[in-house]
């Protein structure tokens, strides 16, 4: 199950475009609308926020305006949990109506009681929030019996003819073997899969079970083993992102593939880290020191290979070279023989500390611009 031809042929059209004309560029807006979540899973540094702050949504008009104004060519809406949005269904008709490829990203528990709000279209992909099987999915959202919802949405969503993917965290406390049995499951659904390791977020619960970057390579290349080379499975991710998780490529990150449209304003500088908040896509793209951020280069970015940052480097080298991503696509992924080096991480500068300070500033603009829904949410706290 593979994109569908209007959206992916509009989608390479632009990436072909901007790459020649050495712009940088977004491929996917990531909108979050929310942060409120009905679960409170320990990786999760999302739901960290006061009330007040948890209580915000971005409307309509800020969500149509922000694609707009990035230009990407599709859109992932995560949270927080966007089907507790209530114009959700109205922002995804709006997106798809300026032919927009949405991705919504949901856990599902609300999935069978909204699904009726939503249509089949070759630009809407449901994409199911599911961390590898039963027990390690139950385990990394800390709550029994949701594998067996989601699972039960995902074939809900088949039936109805929406096109349904699933979007996989993996920690480091997952085996080869499971997530091997996983894909094959997933496989035999004819679901594709997005998979990522974790970002190890500060504001995570757990701390605990994030990968740092070499248990990740070793990790997806005991796993990708275990498929011909991750050839027997469905990946929406590029065959050279995954040849990346293996080790085989040392790259480096591309934050503003993927730009962070937020209840704050856009993040800078990526999805992943927040070091400040900008109105604006123009003010995010010419105010962001570029440079202060990436591996190598600022503690926080230390252990990432997150696809949100990297997804857009691979996507760059199969336009400039793709006879690399033919080989890859073709073979496979290589999983043994020698990594290739990784960046030097002995001159990044030290982590910077802004989480308190933002939540202050965001919390006097609340205070201001709606100070009944202020009240409300503190006298509640
Ligand atoms: S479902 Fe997603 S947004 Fe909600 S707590 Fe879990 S990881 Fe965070
Ligand atoms: S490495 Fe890049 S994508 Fe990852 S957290 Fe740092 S800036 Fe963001």
């Amino acid at each position: 199950m593979s994109l569908p031809m209007a959206p992916m042929l509009r989608i390479a059209k632009h990436a072909i475009t901007k790459t020649i004309k050495g712009d940088k560029f977004p491929l996917v807006l990531m909108l979050e609308p929310l942060l409120r979540c009905n679960l409170a899973c320990p990786g999760c540094g999302k739901i960290d926020y006061p009330d007040a702050i948890l209580n915000r949504r971005l409307s309509f008009q800020e969500c149509m305006d922000a694609i707009e104004d990035c230009g990407a060519p599709a859109v992932s809406i995560a949270g927080g949990e966007p089907l507790l949005h209530r114009e959700m269904a109205k922002i995804v008709k709006g997106y798809i109506e300026r032919k927009k490829f949405v991705i919504l990203c949901t856990n599902a528990l609300l999935l069978k009681k909204k699904i009726g709000e939503y249509e089949p279209s070759p630009y809407f992909t449901w994409s199911i929030h599911l961390d590898g099987d039963k027990q390690m999915h139950d385990k990394a959202v800390d709550q029994d019996g949701t594998y067996d919802v989601a699972l039960e949405a995902i074939k809900l969503a088949k039936e109805k003819g929406f096109r349904v993917q699933v979007n996989c965290t993996v920690f480091n406390d997952a085996s080869p073997e499971s997530l091997a049995t996983f894909m094959d499951h997933m496989t035999s659904l004819d679901v594709e899969v997005t998979i990522s390791p974790g970002y190890a977020y500060e504001r995570a619960a757990d701390q605990e079970h994030f990968l740092n970057r070499e248990k990740t390579k070793n990790l997806f290349r005991d796993f990708f083993a275990r498929g011909n080379g991750a050839k027997n499975w469905k990946f929406t991710n590029s065959p050279l992102f995954l040849d990346f998780l293996a080790g085989n490529r040392s790259y480096e990150c591309t934050p503003w593939s993927m730009p962070l449209r937020t209840v704050f304003g856009w993040q800078k500088p990526c999805y992943l880290v927040g070091e400040g908040y900008v109105e604006t896509f123009a003010e995010l793209m010419e105010g962001t020191d570029w440079e202060q951020y990436g591996v190598g280069k600022y503690e926080k970015c230390a252990n990432c290979m997150v696809h949100c940052g990297f997804e857009g480097t691979a996507a760059r080298e199969g336009i400039v070279r793709p006879l690399e991503f033919m080989k890859v696509a073709m073979k496979g992924v290589k999983t043994d023989g020698p990594m290739a080096k990784d960046i030097d991480l002995s001159k990044q500068r030290r982590a910077v500390d802004v989480h308190a300070t933002q939540v202050e500033q965001e919390l006097e603009k609340i205070r201001i611009s709606d100070p009944e829904g202020y009240r409300r949410a503190t006298r509640a706290a």
